[in-house]
């Protein structure tokens, strides 16, 4: 099995970015929105705003208390909109359950929408004339282009359809020419649907959930879950020979990081996999950066 890492790839995007930056006479910048204190947010935001200083991109935190109302946060948007030292603009998700949502992404100027969430950026992916790309799913078929992986003619199966991930990977692929199946949890037997793909990705949040039943021998897994573990035993049965480096990570931390797949059962049967941490993750920063500097060259042109 061959591990599918992220973080030269992730370095490499990186410096092509910062060297794009130095040749420019503009520092792009970036705000990023955080309401409220999920601490799994935070370590986002702040993963993103180390980003930006390693790239050279303007950056700025805005952090919100959780009482922040729709209204307060709409004037938020509205003046990072009207400000021109702002390329990009990014909400981090999920939002406190009284603020609408889908209200904040569509307030934000589709030309400053770096997470591609905004309907004009969805519905341009889904008519093949992409601008904006959410950066997980981009930064995937840069892994899988990377590593030589095949996608046209391919059976591919997203594994979750939500907005930020399964939805948009599933366009991508299209895009591509693979055959794509999307599948969540309404889906019958989801492990025949899964084990005919030569191409799993999957994004549900479930720890270890795809086991070596749903794979294909021989498959490309796309592992995008990122999950907290806490219980010992939970470690050892997901982590077989890789459990005891794991269980000191979990003693030194009080949590390790599993993705969607069971990583002992899948190291069995799949060609290739992404490993968590280490894989998609890292690549979902590097293409926020790559975004934002795309939407300072595009506004600027
Ligand atoms: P959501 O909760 O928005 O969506 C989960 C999807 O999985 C839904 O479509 C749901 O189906 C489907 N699903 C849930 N349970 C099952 C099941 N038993 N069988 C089949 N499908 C199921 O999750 P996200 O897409 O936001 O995130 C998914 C995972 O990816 C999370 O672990 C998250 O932390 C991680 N993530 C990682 C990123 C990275 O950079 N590495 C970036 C973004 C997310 P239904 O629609 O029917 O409810």
């Amino acid at each position: 099995m061959i591990k599918l890492e992220g973080s030269q790839l992730a370095a490499r995007i990186k410096q092509d970015v910062q060297n794009a930056i130095e040749r420019m006479n503009v520092r792009p910048g970036l705000a990023a929105v955080r309401v409220g204190d999920d601490p799994a947010s935070e370590v986002y935001v702040r993963n993103k705003i180390r980003a930006c200083e390693e790239v050279g991109i303007h950056s700025e935190h805005h952090a919100l208390p959780e009482s922040t109302s729709t209204a307060e946060l709409l004037e938020l948007i509205a003046s990072l909109n009207a400000r021109d030292d702002v390329d990009g603009i990014l909400t981090q998700l999920p939002l406190p359950s009284q603020i609408d949502e889908t209200a904040i992404i569509e307030a934000i100027n589709p030309a400053k929408d770096v997470d591609g969430f905004h309907p004009v950026n969805v519905g341009r992916l889904a008519l093949g004339r992409p601008v904006f790309v959410p950066c997980t799913p981009a930064g995937i078929i840069e892994l899988l282009d990377d590593n030589g992986v095949e996608i046209r003619g391919t059976n591919a199966c997203v594994v979750g359809r939500s907005q930020i991930v399964g939805r948009p990977m599933a366009q991508l692929l299209l895009q591509r020419d693979a055959t794509v199946t999307i599948c969540h949890s309404r889906t019958r037997d989801l492990a025949a649907v899964t084990r005919t793909a030569d191409l799993l990705v999957v994004a549900i949040g479930r720890a270890g959930f795809i086991g070596r039943d749903h794979i294909k021998p021989g498959a490309t897994v796309i592992d995008v879950g990122m999950n907290r573990i806490s219980d010992k035993d939970e470690v050892r049965e997901l982590f077989g020979e890789d459990a005891d480096r794991r269980l000191e990570v979990l003693a030194k931390r009080g949590s390790t990081l599993v993705g969607d797949v069971h990583p002992a059962q899948a190291a069995e049967v799949a060609g290739k996999l992404t490993p968590v941490p280490g894989g998609v993750g890292l690549l979902t920063v590097a293409m926020l950066m790559k975004n934002t500097l795309k939407a300072a060259t595009l506004r600027r042109q």
